[in-house]
């Protein structure tokens, strides 16, 4: 028998109606994005040009996980800025040079734009470029969007990415890699990763963002690029600017989106399908027989999703088809159909769909369908708890490891823990 997963021969809700809605929403901004991307790439610095209250949201969001001197900060625009009585390109310059000065460590700077920057249309790439080839070659200057105005939070990423594609090295055959893996993701999951693709028989792979300014992955025509994050939607769209092709697939969530997401690059690479299904048996079946105490817990319980990472489509895929909960709406903030078809294919027929949020109205549907779980941003998830109803933090799963097989069990533990909790109290 073919090893192979059939990821076409579903129709799902490939074709489903979504309900499309554009009131209120409650979700975070872009910024938050500089969490992890600080993280990831360990010699760039990330100057927030806004507002006290996007410093603070930086702060607070990322306080608790600084151990050394933070890579990012806020330049603060103050009312002189906003009232358009001070030169603010002026004071950026200033501010740069005196970071540089104290910061020798940085390589890449990104200048962040923010609501504030974008109310008083303070041109963020103007300023990076006069600052890029002011400190250019020892520093590197990008700008990007993370204001919260029509965007939700891991849009940042996307944002950033897509700023980084066009400085990207040309490649030349030899040095390429022939596939890119585009989407910040754990070292531990990179490394794990790489294994499989180096037991597969794949030796010019990349990481894009990759940990260093100094390892930036050549792109070309013969680059063929596997997103690993469904929220990437500019991001790819650059690269296939550079001639790059992206690879179709489910995400790497759970035994099956991992199994096919890895199939889909061995494919793209001309690898036979018994290969690959070689190279990644044994941890496919870890990751199967982790899934199956979660199964027992989870089947048959009902969940909803607020809109909120743009990773809820997946999740629900995963939950519904490798864990057996049912889907009683799956919201998103934007639902990319391009890059979501092979998922949108794999959810069951006749899922509840939306896009864009109205919150109130949102709220009543979710009541009305009473789930056994809820995943939502922070705002809406203590409200929600305070009703009795059991929630996960949409944000947790992009600070968690998720992606691959060994992480599937973890994955499935994020949902089926609060249900554990919750009887746990109720007794
Ligand atoms: S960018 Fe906008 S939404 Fe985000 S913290 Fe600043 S003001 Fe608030």
């Amino acid at each position: 028998m073919s090893p192979v997963i059939p990821i076409h021969a579903d129709i799902g809700c490939a074709q489903a109606p979504v309900l499309v809605e554009r009131g209120q929403r409650e979700v975070f901004c872009g910024l938050t994005g500089i969490i992890w991307l600080h993280r990831k790439m360990q010699d760039a610095f990330f100057l927030v040009v806004g507002s006290r209250t996007c410093a603070h949201l930086i702060q607070s969001a990322a306080g608790v996980m600084i151990f050394a001197e933070p890579r990012f900060a806020t330049a603060i625009l103050d009312e002189r800025d906003l009232a358009g009585l001070a030169d603010a390109h002026d004071e950026l310059d200033r501010v740069v040079q005196r970071l540089l000065q104290r910061r020798p460590d940085i390589r890449l700077l990104f200048l962040v734009g923010s609501c504030p920057s974008e109310v008083i249309k303070l041109d963020l790439s103007r300023a990076a470029a006069r600052l890029s080839h002011r400190f250019m070659p020892q520093v590197r200057v990008l700008n990007y969007s993370g204001s919260g105005i029509e965007t939700t939070f891991t849009q940042g990423e996307d944002a950033c990415l897509a700023a980084l594609v066009p400085v990207l090295p040309a490649s030349t055959q030899q040095h390429e890699p022939e596939l890119l893996i585009v989407g910040t993701l754990a070292d531990v999951v990179e490394e794990q990763l790489g294994r499989l693709f180096k037991a597969m028989g794949v030796d010019r792979f990349a990481f894009f963002p990759p940990r260093g300014s100094d390892a930036l992955p050549a792109v070309g025509p013969q680059t063929r690029f596997l997103l690993a994050q469904p929220f990437l939607g500019n991001t790819a769209h650059a690269l296939e600017s550079r001639g790059a092709m992206r690879v179709a697939s489910p995400f790497p969530l759970g035994a099956e989106g991992s199994a096919a997401w890895l199939h889909a690059a061995g494919g793209a690479l001309g690898l036979r399908a018994e290969t690959v299904e070689q190279a990644i048996a044994p941890a496919r079946r870890r990751a199967e027989q982790a899934l199956a105490a979660h199964r027992t817990l989870l089947a048959g319980k009902r969940v909803f999703f607020f809109p909120d990472s743009q990773l809820e489509v997946p999740l629900a895929r995963f939950l519904a088809r490798e864990l057996g909960m049912l889907l009683t709406e799956v919201g998103s903030p934007y639902l990319h159909r391009q890059h979501l078809a092979e998922e949108l294919a794999w959810l069951p027929a006749g899922t509840r769909l939306s896009e864009g949020q109205d919150v109130e109205r949102q709220l009543d549907r979710c009541r009305a369908a009473a789930p056994d779980m809820v995943v939502c941003g922070l705002g809406l998830a203590n409200p929600l708890e305070a009703e009795g109803v059991t929630t996960k933090w949409s944000i947790e799963l992009v600070f968690t490891p998720i992606q691959g097989f060994e992480q599937a069990g973890d994955l499935a533990g994020l949902f089926s823990r609060p249900l554990t909790r919750r009887k746990l109290l109720a007794a």
